[in-house]
Formats: C-alpha cells, structure tokens, sequence
C-alpha cells in the first residue's frame, strides 16, 4: 500500500483517523511526525502541496516554480519596503527548495531564550543533544572542497584581503558534486531534505501522507481540538472541490510561520495572550551582484560554500548565492532587452547577498477572505546596517576585480568602481528604495513559559487549546541570525518529546 496518497486517492466527504494528524511536512512537521511514528503512533501527514520525487527534478524554472513554491513565489510581505519572500509548498516543504546551509542556534541565542523563558528547556545544554540527533539524519556535515565554487573561493579570498572572517558552511548533504541546483530541488538527491531523509524513516515506521490537501480548519469540540477539516486541492484546476476530515487525538501544526497563524487565527485559538501572529520575524536580505571581468563560472558549485561573519555583532552576514539562469534573471532590477544584455555575462557572475537579523518583528494577520497578510517595516537602524553591509560586500567584489557591482537600490543601479561607493550612502535616505527578499520566515506562535508573552507552552502545546500543539518556526521566542533549519527540527524533535512522554497530553 502506498504510504502518499494524492487528490485521486481520497473521496469527496471521507473522514479518516489517526492517533496524529501533523499539518505539514517541511523542516517541523516530518521530524515531528518522523519521531512520533517510530515512538508507535498512527501518524497522518496533511500537506497542501504534491509529491515530487527527486527524479522529478529538473533545472526549468518556469515549470519548477510553480509545480512546488507557494503562488509560483509570487509572494510578499507588506510594508517600508515591501518584501518579497518564497515558500515551499510540496512534500518537504521549503527543505526540499532550500540552500542546504545547517546551522545550530548561536550560544548568544540561546542564551536569551533561557533568560526570556526564565527556565533551561530552551538553553544550549538542553538542546545540544537534540541538535546532534537531527544533524545526524540530515547528514550535517562540512562541505567537500571539490563542491566548492569560483564564486564562493572569490568571497573567501576577498574576505581575507579585507580583514573579515569567513566560515566555510556545513551544509545537510551526502556526497554533493555542487549541481547549484538547490532551489529547484537536489537533482542527486545528495541534499538530505525532509523529503528525502525524515519522510522514507516516517513511512518505513507506518506513517501516511495525503498530498494536495490544505487544512482549512481546526475541529474543536467541548475546547479541546479533535482533528482538521481539509480541502483537496484538484491537481489540474487548482479548485478545492474535495472536503476530508481527519479526527485525531492531537493535532500539529507545521505549516510554516505565516500559514500556522494563520489556521489558529480563523479559531481565535491562542489569541488571549494577544501574542499569535505577532513576533514575526524575517531575516530580510539584500542582493548584491558582481560581474567580473574573468569567467567564474559559478553555476559549477554549491550554492553556497560560505558565509562572511565579520560582522556578526552588529547582526550582518554576507554569503554568496548563486542559482540557476532563470531564477537570476527573476531577481534582476532590469527587464526586456536590457535583461538579456546582462544575461550575457552570467558566466561571469557572483550573486551575494546581505543578510540583517531583525531588530523589530512585524505580524501576521487574517483577511476576511482567510488568507494571511504579514506586514514587517524595517527599522531606521536596520536601513543603517544594510548601508553600511551593502557597502562593504561590494568593496569586497571590486578589491577582488569585479567591474561592476548591481545593489539593491530603487534609484541607485549599479557602481563600476570603488570610487563610486561614497553614491551609496548620498543617494539612499529613504527605506522605500531598498530592494528585499527573504526566505527565512520565523515566530507569531512563540513559545514561552507564560501564557500572557507566548501562544505555546514549552513543550509546543498551544495555551487553552488541548489537544493542539505547533512544530515549526512559528515557534522561535526571537530571531536566530542564522540560517534557521537545524534550530526547527531541533525544536520540533523537542515537541515530539514531549507529546509522547505526556501520551499526547492523556488524549
Ligand atoms: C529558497 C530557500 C532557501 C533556503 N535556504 C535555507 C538554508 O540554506 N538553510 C536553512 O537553514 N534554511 C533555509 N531556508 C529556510 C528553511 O527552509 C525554512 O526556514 C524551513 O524549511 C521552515 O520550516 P517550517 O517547518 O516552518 O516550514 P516549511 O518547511 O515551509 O513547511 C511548511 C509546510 O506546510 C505546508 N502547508 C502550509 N499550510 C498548509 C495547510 N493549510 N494545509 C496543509 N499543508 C500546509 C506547506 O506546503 C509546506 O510543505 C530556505 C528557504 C527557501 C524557500
């Protein structure tokens, strides 16, 4: 039998039973799912997108987009600037489109966790078990040399030169030759998504999955939340012409940090605390591209061999970030025949970024129409640090050849010499020029230890609603800095901990 079911296989009106439904299979809900399945649960996966198998893969941007990110990623957060950010949405989640980068919470973070929750769950003592357990699945390990790219070698012989510190990245891979395939999904299956590591170990321990099926809302009965009322997405019209229901003894929600408020906000589940969809936070980033006057080559590698943290204690990180011709062309501030005349140099291109942690979250809210809308300005401060970011990263491409530098500016295109730095700061005075994205997408249902500052307790259970508990970024108490993955599925392994040992909180 098989254990992933599509839009064919479940009927108009079905209602099915588990022991435990986890909406959700991206970096929280397969290791929730995952460990409560061999931990001898009937567990039943709900996710809204398909199933793609690596053999699926291919480099088509135009095919790939929208078969497995939401909206074909034609999604944005509101606000001083808008942002446009992209989410996965097919089994593994946004794992199975992401970078691969597999960084545990920094010490500093966790630090302040301990100290907002007042108890250790959260501390780095506590969780340094459960980080090498998932570091393990994934395969978290540093990447080979020969996977390394021109583009990567090029930032890390410009950090020297500049005096900044570069680290080489650990990235979630098994024997990666360095496709640049990552955001279309691993070709090789080489990077250990949750599609291809935590998933199988889910099924193999019984687990089953209902693909193309979002979960509308929460069953609740007498307070307590008995399972999720699904709609099933129709593959080829996209119409949502199937309802199922799935009851439960608990519920888990994974959906992602704007689509598991979301679901909660439709109940008015967790708002007492006035905390649910507030906290969001992003880790907004901006794109910084270099043509240099030699072939680089870059699509010959990894996406990302590493990451310059010199300035990591004013919360900035640079990294390189290179992906395929269609994908680049997407991010370009040009259009029409000017875009095919920088196309031209794409072999001579290293894409980088610059990357600030939040300073101030902003919130996700539910339309009318039920759909989210996340709003987030950045501050004055964080304007300053993307000024200050872009500025060096491009001083480190023109101190390493580069002949000219693209920047994420509204009204300040490009500079083609060192020289032209100063234009930076004189042009850019106000937030609405900058030009953001962001993939990183965390809290709006924090955890906490009291129910006034959070929307979960410490073991993920969400307050006043028994019987639903949430396993995915939603639950980060801050931002981590760093790229998120690892401290999710450490958080959600937690979760999963926790609901065995209170037997699914006595059903
Ligand atoms: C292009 C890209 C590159 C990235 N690079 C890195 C990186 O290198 N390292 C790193 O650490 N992080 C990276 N990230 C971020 C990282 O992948 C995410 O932070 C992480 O996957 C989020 O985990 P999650 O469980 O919160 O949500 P997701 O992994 O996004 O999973 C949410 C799942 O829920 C499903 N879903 C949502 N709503 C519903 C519903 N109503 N019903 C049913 N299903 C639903 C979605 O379809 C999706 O499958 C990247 C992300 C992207 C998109």
């Amino acid at each position: 039998m098989s254990r992933i079911l599509e839009y064919a296989d479940y009927e108009d009106g079905q209602l099915l039973r588990a022991d435990v439904v986890v909406v959700g299979t991206g970096a929280g809900g397969a290791v929730v799912g995952k460990e409560l399945a061999e931990a001898g649960y009937d567990v039943l996966f709900v996710e809204e997108g398909g199933y793609h198998p690596t053999s699926s893969f291919n480099p088509f941007v135009e095919e790939s987009v929208p078969r497995m990110y939401r909206d074909a990623s034609a999604t944005v957060i509101l606000g001083k600037p808008p942002i446009p950010y992209v989410e996965g949405r097919c089994v593994g989640g946004s794992t199975t489109l992401n970078g691969g980068m597999t960084w545990r919470t920094p010490e500093s973070v966790l630090a302040e966790w301990e100290a907002i929750t007042g108890q250790p769950d959260l501390s780095s003592a506590s969780l340094d078990r459960l980080f090498t357990r998932v570091e393990e699945h994934v395969h978290a390990k540093p990447q080979a040399s020969y996977s390394i790219g021109n583009d990567s070698r090029v930032m890390d012989r410009g950090a020297a030169k500049l005096g900044f510190e570069y680290l080489h990245n650990i990235r979630n891979q098994d024997r990666c030759v360095g496709a640049n395939s990552c955001v279309l999904g691993c070709p090789t299956g080489a990077k250990r998504s949750t599609l291809v590591s935590y998933m199988p170990k889910a099924f193999e321990a019984g687990a089953r999955c209902l693909t193309l099926l979002r979960a509308d809302e929460l069953l609740i009965e007498g307070g307590r939340c008995r399972g999720v009322r699904c709609r099933g997405v129709n593959p080829r019209t996209r119409r949502e012409d199937k309802r199922v229901d799935v009851r439960a003894d608990a519920v888990v929600l994974a959906c992602g940090s704007i689509h598991t408020p979301n679901l909660l906000l439709r109940h008015d589940a967790g708002r007492p605390s006035g905390q649910l969809g507030r906290n969001f936070l992003c880790h907004p980033n901006a794109k910084v591209l270099a043509v240099y006057p030699f072939a680089l080559k870059s699509w010959e590698g990894v996406n990302q061999g590493g990451q310059v943290r010199g300035f990591r204690d004013r919360g900035i990180l640079f990294a390189e970030n290179f992906v395929p011709p269609g994908a680049l062309a997407a991010q370009l501030h040009v259009h029409g025949a000017e875009a095919w005349e920088l196309m031209q140099d794409y072999d001579r291109m290293a894409l980088t970024g610059v990357l600030v942690e939040d300073s101030r979250p902003g919130r996700v809210r539910r339309s009318l129409f039920g759909m989210p809308v996340p709003t987030y300005d950045i501050t004055h401060e964080d304007h300053d640090r993307f000024l200050d970011g872009v500025t060096h990263l491009a001083e480190l491409h023109f101190s390493m050849g580069a002949t000219r530098v693209y920047l994420p500016f509204s009204n300040l295109h490009s500079i083609d010499s060192p020289d032209e730095l100063p234009k930076i700061r004189k042009t850019q005075r106000k937030r609405s020029s900058m030009e953001l994205f962001t993939v990183h997408l965390m809290g709006t249902a924090r955890m906490g230890s009291r129910r006034e500052r959070s929307v979960t307790d410490l073991r993920g259970a969400v307050w006043d609603l028994p019987g639903c508990w949430v396993a995915d970024a939603s639950l980060f108490p801050t931002a981590v800095g760093v790229n998120p993955q690892i401290t999710i599925m450490a958080l959600a392994n937690l979760v999963a901990e926790r609901m065995a040992a209170d037997d699914l909180d006595r059903r």
